[in-house]
């Protein structure tokens, strides 16, 4: 990338409720190609035209980007959305999040964390070890800004996915997501589920385990969905990690492996 990276965000809505949202971090040459992709993506929607669209293009320092690796990608093949909530609590108990403390979460997730009942349109911060909220705002919660994947890895990771039939945005921007949730101080796992009515997956990823997806975390209609960031305050105050998640730019520039889906009910 040149020594001028720009940050672009763009959320659209109809009606007060959230339609989509992306992320971008460009070049000033891809910036007005890569603004309009965003607009045509923002303006029509599955679930409706928009009626408000927000592009926010900021210029950052390109000595402030990180670079991270996106984590390894493992399916587990789950028969109901119980046993795929259950699998997500092994998983992050094994990640080295309480066990009552990823109850609690998968509890909240399951009836709208916001405390209207509905989603959040960021992500709960959860104390790992006792499951206490952190974030201040429980309404909008903490929302992760400013980590696209370079150019260079779009392809190869396309290649990755497509024979395991995950070739799409969900799953793309989402391993992006996560790396750079992962990367953060402190963090010990990630848990989300997505708002969309039609998409029924979910992951946990966590630093030594990856990102490990569970095609039935909800059931389809359902809008309620959501993230949680599992945090251990011993390692990392809580002002640093939102100021890193909220601001720091981070590019994945290395893939991991993705493996082929197995059955939860015959691991090992
Ligand atoms: P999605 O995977 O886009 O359907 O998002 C699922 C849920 O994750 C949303 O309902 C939000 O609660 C949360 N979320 C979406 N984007 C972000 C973000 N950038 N940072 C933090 N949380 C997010």
């Amino acid at each position: 990338m040149s020594d001028e990276i720009y940050s672009l965000r763009m959320r659209s809505s109809a009606g007060g409720e959230h339609l989509s949202g992306a992320e971008r971090l460009v070049d000033r040459s891809q910036l007005e190609m890569v603004s309009l992709e965003l607009l045509r993506r923002g303006l029509v929607h599955s679930r409706g035209q928009a009626e408000e669209l927000r592009l926010a293009v900021d210029l950052i320092p390109a000595d402030s980007l990180c670079e991270v690796t996106l984590p390894e990608l493992s399916t587990w093949l789950v028969p109901d959305v119980a046993t795929g909530r259950q699998a997500a609590v092994e998983v992050l108990v094994a990640a080295g999040v309480d066990r009552y403390a990823s109850q609690q979460a998968i509890e909240s997730l399951a009836a709208g964390a916001s405390p209207s009942g509905s989603s959040m349109r960021g992500a709960m911060l959860i104390n790992a070890r006792t499951g206490q909220r952190l974030e201040s705002d429980p309404f909008r919660g903490v929302r992760v800004s400013r980590m696209d994947l370079a150019d260079d890895q779009r392809t190869p990771l396309q290649e990755q996915l497509v024979p395991l039939g995950l070739d799409n945005s969900h799953v793309q921007e989402a391993l992006v997501l996560a790396a750079k949730v992962i990367a953060a101080p402190g963090i010990v796992a990630e848990l989300c589920w997505s708002d969309d009515p039609d998409y029924t997956a979910g992951y946990v990823a966590a630093p030594a385990l990856g990102y490990i997806r569970f095609p039935l975390l909800k059931n389809a209609g359902d809008t309620r969905g959501g993230r949680a960031f599992f945090v251990d305050l011993d390692k990392v105050e809580l002002s640093e990690l939102i100021t890193y998640l909220e601001q720091t730019p981070v590019l994945a520039t290395r893939l991991g492996l993705c493996n082929p889906p197995r059955l939860w009910s015959e691991r090992a």
